[in-house]
């Protein structure tokens, strides 16, 4: 179970799956990768290993300066195609992975249902999606708000990144109980489990905190607490050990 993510000027695709690759050792059954660019959402998942996915990918469409990946360690729903991560919204606009479970995912599927969401997966993690959109196209409000109120009516454990097609110059990333570490890079973060699928590009890291969410932009970044206060972003050098 492991998340990567990137925005910046870069390809994404080669860093998201060297990133998926590096976290590897964490255990996994499934792995999937989301890309937006001049096409739109583009989204490649698969049970099994990230090679696996590398070659049902191989040919198609991965460009795209920003982009993000999963390993899944599977808690609700079993291990296939279907229930990889990324998963997507009513829409099919907004998009999500997570680590961690959606404790309370059964009463919020059926509110969402009888409110015209249909569900294409069987994981807890498609809730949380539907739950951001029902938010996001009700309250009249951005989506960084969406998620934020979203994340308050969730309990459980998750990282989870969000990105939205029609937003392709931003990301936003959010945890409480799972890691998480966001890599500052010059015009570009990579977002990640771990540091390890970021050390090559940066030495500098802020690590997210139990109820924050992060907005990244190229060159911009916000981070709030679930409760809207902002925080100051507080950026540490890694120690490479070599
Ligand atoms: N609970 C989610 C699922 O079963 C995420 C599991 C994970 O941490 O990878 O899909």
């Amino acid at each position: 179970c492991g998340i990567v993510g990137y925005i910046g000027h870069r390809e994404a695709w080669p860093i998201v799956i060297k990133g998926l690759k590096r976290l590897e050792y964490r255990g996994y059954d499934s792995a999937g990768i989301a890309l937006i660019n001049d096409t739109g959402l583009n989204i490649y998942k698969k049970a099994g290993k990230v090679q696996e996915l590398e070659n049902f990918a191989a040919g198609k469409n991965l460009s795209g300066t920003i982009g993000m990946g999963h390993t899944r360690w599977a808690t609700h729903g079993a291990p296939s195609d279907r229930n990889s991560h990324p998963h997507t919204s009513n829409s099919g606009k907004l998009t999500i992975i997570h680590n961690g479970i959606i404790e309370n995912y059964a009463t919020l599927k059926e509110e969402l249902q009888t409110r015209g969401h249909e569900f294409k997966s069987d994981t807890d993690t498609e809730v949380l999606i539907h739950l951001i959109e029902e938010v996001y196209k009700n309250d009249d409000t951005d989506l960084l708000e969406a998620v934020r109120l979203a994340l308050n009516e969730v309990n459980g454990a998750y990282a989870i990144v969000v990105m939205d097609e029609d937003q392709p110059e931003q990301l936003i990333a959010a945890r409480k109980g799972s890691p998480m570490v966001i890599g500052v890079g010059d015009g570009e973060y990579f977002i990640a489990s771990d540091a390890t699928p970021i050390v090559e590009y940066t030495k500098n890291v802020i690590y997210l905190n139990d109820n924050e969410i992060a907005f990244l932009k190229r060159d911009e970044l916000v981070i709030k607490r679930l409760d809207n206060v902002i925080q100051t972003p507080y950026v540490q050098e890694l120690e490479l050990k070599l």
